[in-house]
């Protein structure tokens, strides 16, 4: 049987092929390839869609994570709290300043970070005296919110600065509030594969402060003022392309139609598999966007083969936290300091999750997994 696509980004051109290309091609007529009217376009929508005062567009998701730690001046000497368990650019974007990430564990059931541990993490800095705590880098990882009022709460306690890492979550809420607005900066990223793409790498970050958005411009081009020429302070070649935008703003008028089309397939994926396995948890009040849809199997390598044989592409995010990968682990505890994030390592497996996955692609999946794990409990029991 033909193999499944894990996200299929051709089936989303067929639809929007015409907007797509009659977008690029205004930006092969005007000849502004950089921040030319598409990204000025292109973040008016996104500050709409969010509800942020400002959104500002970057050149990735990981630049969106640098500039506004740039713009806090954290550097040698400062601690910025990650959860271990996540993508590599949390936890990179501290170390690239010369700060010290230090590694939170996550909650079981919503991978996202444990506020528990982020205490107990705080204070053990604070005892140790060695680094200033700085910032918190929350992730909304696989497109569910963070705990982000219990997030903003310990931030204000502690004085931190509170980042919302939502490269996968752009489109998620709590309650009424979309994502963009739960933390001091919000970043996103517009990688691909993430909920809303581009052909390339982007990002954009959102801010409710004026004067912060006025400094991530800066920072974005070069440390620009007034003039852009005047170089007030040290900034990066982070802008995003006008081509992107253009490509963005193609696809952002069915954004909220693919959203929903990802939440049924969410749903079914629950209804089939739900009580055979653990289904990520879906908090009342909190809107996924769902990235991903990442179950907890064991046996998960033997089941993820099987799955392959079947023609069902999965993806393991993330086979090792950061607290043990060989470039972070001097800044980690070693094992057994993250549990939970050293289990998930061990059992996630995400699903095919698009917005055009038919239902009758999506029992394939489910009928394969289910009868991957009734083959390997039937193993076990030898
Ligand atoms: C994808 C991702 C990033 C980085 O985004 P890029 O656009 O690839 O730079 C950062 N954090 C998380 C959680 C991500 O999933």
């Amino acid at each position: 049987m033909k193999s499944l696509p894990f996200v299929d980004l051709e089936a989303q051109y067929v639809r929007l092929r015409a907007n797509i290309n009659q977008r690029i091609q205004a930006v092969l007529d005007h000849g502004q390839y950089i921040l030319g009217p598409e990204v000025a376009e292109l973040e008016s929508r996104l500050a709409e869609f969010t509800g942020a005062r400002h959104a500002i567009a970057v050149s990735s998701g990981t630049d969106a994570l640098l500039v506004p730690l740039m713009a806090l001046g954290v550097g040698p000497g400062d601690a910025v709290f990650v959860p271990s368990f996540t993508f590599t650019a949390t936890a990179e974007v501290p170390l690239l300043l010369g700060a010290s990430p230090v590694f939170v564990d996550v909650e079981e059931d919503t991978f996202n970070l444990d506020p528990r541990h982020l205490q107990v993490q705080i204070e053990r800095v604070a005892a140790a005296g060695r680094l200033r705590p700085r910032a918190i880098i929350g992730v909304d990882l696989f497109g569910l919110p963070a705990d982000w009022d219990t997030l903003e709460e310990i931030a204000n306690n502690q004085d931190l600065f509170l980042i919302d890492d939502a490269a996968q979550s752009l489109g998620a809420a709590i309650g009424d509030r979309r994502i963009g607005t739960r933390a001091a900066v919000t970043a996103t990223s517009f990688f691909p594969a993430k909920p809303l793409g581009g052909y390339g790498d982007g990002g954009a970050l959102f801010t409710d402060d004026d004067d912060l958005a006025a400094v991530y411009r800066s920072i974005r081009a070069h440390g620009q003022g007034e003039d852009r020429y005047e170089i007030v302070r040290i900034g990066i070649n982070g802008r995003l392309d006008s081509l992107q935008a253009a490509v963005l703003l193609a696809k952002l008028d069915v954004f909220e139609d693919e959203l929903a089309s990802r939440q049924r397939l969410a749903e079914h994926y629950q209804r089939r598999l739900g009580v055979a396995l653990t289904t990520p948890s879906q908090p009342q009040d909190r809107r996924c966007s769902w990235a991903q849809f990442t179950v907890q199997v064991p046996g998960r390598d033997q089941v993820r083969a099987e799955l392959a044989a079947a023609g069902i592409p999965t993806a393991v995010y993330y086979p090792k936290p950061m607290h043990l990968q060989t470039a972070y682990a001097a800044f980690g505890d070693g094992p057994g300091s993250c549990p939970v994030s050293e289990a998930l390592a061990g059992r996630v497996l995400s699903l095919p999750m698009h917005p055009y996955l038919s239902v009758e692609d999506a029992d394939r999946v489910a009928d394969a997994l289910l009868a991957a794990i009734g083959a390997h409990a039937e193993a076990e029991r030898g």
